[in-house]
């Protein structure tokens, strides 16, 4: 079965050979398939980290809003934790409205109207 000017011993020689090299030859094909597949899959996760990096800013932005803004936009007044000048009981959030009352959450909405 060797080929035509090619030696018998010689050709199963060479046959042995290219068997001795297959098995490393393919490790390092498995290696370099491995290392390209990483590479490959490096930007795909970059992009699903930035997506859920602007998810997570987006819902971080909108509940600092949330607690520095009323609902129709306008700047809330700064909190602390104290006591209601409107009906006296100790609260986490009272407003330090600009006339100089502190009003809880419940007061402030119902001194501004809102239900
Ligand atoms: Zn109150």
């Amino acid at each position: 079965m060797a080929a035509p000017g090619v030696s018998e011993p010689l050709a199963s020689a060479l046959v042995g050979q290219v068997e001795f090299l297959a098995v490393p030859f393919l490790f390092i094909l498995c290696l370099v398939a491995l290392m390209l597949l990483a590479v490959a899959s490096l930007p795909i996760w970059l992009a699903i980290r930035h997506i859920i990096d602007r998810r997570r800013m987006a819902a971080l932005q909108a509940e600092w809003r949330r607690e520095h803004f009323d609902a129709d936009g306008t700047p809330l007044p700064p909190t602390a934790p104290g006591l209601c000048d409107a009906c006296q009981k100790a609260s986490e959030k009272v407003y330090y409205m600009p006339s100089g009352r502190r009003l809880c959450e419940a007061c402030r909405k119902e001194s501004s109207g809102c239900p």
